[in-house]
């Protein structure tokens, strides 16, 4: 496939003290483009990092549609690279562009578009555990144009920014009774910006209170835990593990389902079901609750210490070998390449 390529003069890596990123702050030396015009995706353009201008009536400012994908280049110690599972990245965000009347991105525009860049900004990709350069693939609507439709122009873009482990310290949860983050029939299995933002206020309340994020539950009845703040939700209850099944308030993560796999692998109890807050409640009572965590490309897994709902309050326990360290360790050995990967996830660039 042909990709306009235009190199920057003068790096900036120099710049960048890799022991101490913030997350997503810092970005790399180039940036994918593919303009979506005329009906077509026109050729795709690598370019330095820069601003870029758009009418102020682009549709996205008005009435929101962007879709995005978070993925992340894995290093090893003889500086292959790596992707995990990029297949699942492109389809998804082919799914979440369809609910929101966009576009699908060709696979080849974005396979080769992001090998490409991997291969032109490698320097920008760390080794060892936990560096790693996360991906922000994103479609978003470009078009002038402020009619409440489907926008006729997009761009399709993709910038990197070099991250090391996320998301360190305690995190703890209040279990939502009042807010939600997606609706029956809503958008809430799309990876859309707009769920993000819907969020953020909720969570300000809780952060108020000293809780890190919120456990939504549906939003009908507040009575089922669905996801953690912007990751998929496990609970272990005594020595099986349950998650939510997917359906369209809940999205479809990556993370999740490679975690489903590698426990029934390990010949753990998986049950993907409805989980009830009155039940996880109770386990905790009864001392059967040994561990929640959220599953997400950025942290991979977060293990969340204490959960509060109404006026009860509880403390996780801490244990010595708990289902997320284990899950962690091996996902990461896979995706950098420090394990066999039996499962055809690891993709070499
Ligand atoms: C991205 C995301 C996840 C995690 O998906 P991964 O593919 O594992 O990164 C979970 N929940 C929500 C709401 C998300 O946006």
């Amino acid at each position: 496939m042909n990709i306009n390529t235009q190199l920057i003069e003068q790096s900036k890596i120099d710049t960048v003290d890799f022991n101490n990123l913030n997350f997503g702050r810092v970005f790399t030396d180039h940036m994918l483009v593919c303009d979506f015009k005329d009906g077509v995706w026109q050729t795709p353009t690598i370019s330095p990092y820069a601003p870029i201008s758009f009418e102020p009536s682009a549709r996205v400012f008005h009435y929101g549609q962007a879709v995005f994908e978070g993925m992340k280049a894995f290093k090893d110690d003889n500086d292959d690279v790596f992707l995990f599972r990029p297949d699942e990245n492109f389809e998804r965000l082919n799914k979440s562009a369809e609910r929101l009347a966009m576009p699908p991105v060709p696979e080849n525009v974005f396979m080769e578009g992001l090998k490409q860049l991997l291969k032109i900004d490698n320097d920008w990709i760390k080794k060892g555990l936990g560096n790693s350069l996360y991906l922000r693939p994103f479609i978003i609507a470009t078009e002038g144009a402020i009619a409440a439709s489907p926008a006729e122009e997009y761009k399709f873009i993709v910038i990197c920014s070099p991250a090391q482990s996320y998301y360190a310290g305690d995190v703890r949860v209040i279990i939502s009774e009042k807010y939600s983050r997606a609706a029956d029939g809503g958008v809430g299995y799309a990876k859309a910006a707009g769920n993000y933002a819907a969020q953020f206020y909720p969570t300000s309340l809780a952060h108020k209170e000293g809780y890190q994020q919120i456990i939504w539950t549906d939003a009908n009845t507040h009575e089922y835990l669905e996801e953690a703040g912007t990751m998929n939700i496990f609970f272990r209850v005594g020595d099986k593990l349950i998650t939510a099944p997917n359906n369209d308030r809940i999205l479809d993560g990556i993370t999740r389902k490679s975690i489903i796999q590698i426990a029934k692998d390990n010949n753990i109890d998986v049950e993907v079901r409805r989980v009830s807050v009155s039940e996880i409640k109770e386990a905790a009572k009864a001392g059967e609750l040994k561990e929640i965590f959220g599953s997400g490309t950025a942290a991979v897994i977060n293990p969340i210490k204490g959960f509060k709902h109404n006026d009860f309050k509880f403390e996780l326990p801490v244990l010595e070998n708990s289902y997320a360290s284990s899950f962690k360790e091996k996902l990461l050995n896979i995706q950098y390449n420090k394990s066999e990967d039996n499962y055809g996830w690891r993709v070499k660039i």
